[in-house]
């Protein structure tokens, strides 16, 4: 496995390997990867000629006051885990490589990147959507892999890409969870013992919502209700938002509002210091 921490090295591989007409797979990461992360790097594995995976802790999307530098980084840990994998380059970026002197430039994707976590965390999606614009302009894979933990982002990276003629593919891979239903996070590492015996109640909440749509319901507040009410019970959640959201547009329902199409119901919910988040497809 290759280590490249510089663009110019990143960009010069990926153009070679298209020269050579090898299909390129890509799985942008934070680090500290675990299980979700590892999903992807075995759909990129067996779906393409190369895969690319990137490590990089990105200043930008953290807001003042968030978590940047408390950020795992157990980078040999991640290293070991890519080697694994079957990963054929590992680019560790730094912020120097990404942001030098006299950066100015930023992506936004309207409206999308404005409700749901964009609310609570104003220039979150501008951070994300800069630094995987410039990613997938270093790396130029034909397929790049996102999770649907993360079904915010997924949606505007989609959208971004398609806005902005990068021709990359960009597929969107099942969450993975620990076997109490918690979705896996970088930021589980955050939890203490009784945090993390508390936390599965998220996918619980989101779960028994899903459950009363299966069965028929379809008032946005009565299932924001009731998967608030779960996660609600739960003495060390403090529930950031609870929220059913068009899957597309991500406009947010309103309560009195009946879910016409395909919907998203995602939560966002503190437990001392780890803010997690997770999510369900509403389809009818
Ligand atoms: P991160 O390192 O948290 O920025 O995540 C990198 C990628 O892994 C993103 O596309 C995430 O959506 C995805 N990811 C994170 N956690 C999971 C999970 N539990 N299941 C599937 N994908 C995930």
């Amino acid at each position: 496995m290759l280590i490249k921490n510089d663009a110019a090295g990143v960009q010069a591989w990926s153009l070679a390997c298209r020269a050579a007409g090898l299909r390129i797979g890509f799985v942008p990461t934070m680090g500290a990867l675990h299980g979700g992360h590892a999903a992807l790097l075995r759909a990129a594995r067996a779906e393409c000629d190369r895969v690319i995976a990137s490590v990089f802790v990105n200043p930008l999307q953290f807001g003042p006051g968030e978590d940047f530098a408390a950020y795992p980084r157990p980078f040999e840990r991640d290293k070991a885990l890519c080697a694994e994998a079957g990963v054929d380059l590992l680019y560790h970026g730094n912020p120097e490589d990404f942001y030098p002197p006299g950066f100015r430039t930023e992506v936004r994707v309207r409206e999308l990147g404005e409700t749901l976590c964009g609310r609570a965390r104003p220039g979150h999606f501008e951070g994300v959507c800069t630094v995987v614009a410039k990613l997938l302009l270093r790396t130029f894979p034909h397929r790049a892999y996102f999770g649907q933990k993360d079904y915010q982002q997924a949606a505007i990276i989609r959208r971004m890409a398609a806005d902005l003629d990068i021709p990359a593919a960009i597929a969107v891979l099942p969450t993975v969870r620990e076997p109490d239903g918690l979705a896996m996070s970088s930021r589980n590492a955050y939890l203490g013992p009784a945090e993390r015996a508390a936390a599965p109640c998220i996918f619980r909440g989101l779960s028994a919502a899903l459950a009363r749509f299966a069965a028929g319901e379809r008032g946005a507040g009565a299932l924001v209700g009731t998967c608030r009410s779960v996660i609600a019970a739960e003495p060390a959640a403090a529930i950031e938002y609870v929220a059913a959201a068009d899957a597309e547009s991500l406009r947010e329902y309103a309560v009195e509002e009946r879910i016409g199409g395909r919907a998203v119901l995602a939560a966002a919910v503190r437990f001392g210091p780890a803010r997690l988040i997770d999510n369900v497809l509403l389809e009818p």
